[in-house]
């Protein structure tokens, strides 16, 4: 893995660079370069933004290290909402709880 090759084939490079939306040379100019395409940032990054993913055909996460902290982020933001008792952020749990009060206290 630690002499990685990018590949040489016509169709898979043509096909990569149609998903990312860039043109088959700029890509297989860019892989040869060493950089890869970052699915999280949609932009290209140099090989060393990428933490190593031995399950990916390069060896590479598919999103860079930046990219990665804030999804992760984002995923345990999204967890703890899960956990509060009404759907959506905090402070529109607090202004609802806070008519309930209001409501409740009979004033
Ligand atoms: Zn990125």
């Amino acid at each position: 893995m630690n002499d990685y090759q990018p590949t040489s084939n016509l169709r898979i490079i043509r096909a990569a660079a149609t998903r990312i939306g860039c043109g088959a040379e700029e890509y297989r100019d860019r892989r040869a370069a060493g950089e890869k395409w970052c699915g999280g940032c949609r932009a290209w990054h140099p090989r060393a933004d990428f933490a190593a993913n031995r399950s990916s055909s390069d060896g590479l996460a598919t999103i860079c290290r930046v990219s990665k902290s804030a999804y992760d982020a984002d995923y345990y933001r999204d967890r703890r909402k899960l956990r509060q008792p009404y759907p959506g952020n905090a402070a529109r749990w607090r202004t609802t709880a806070a008519r309930h009060e209001r409501r409740g206290s009979g004033g």
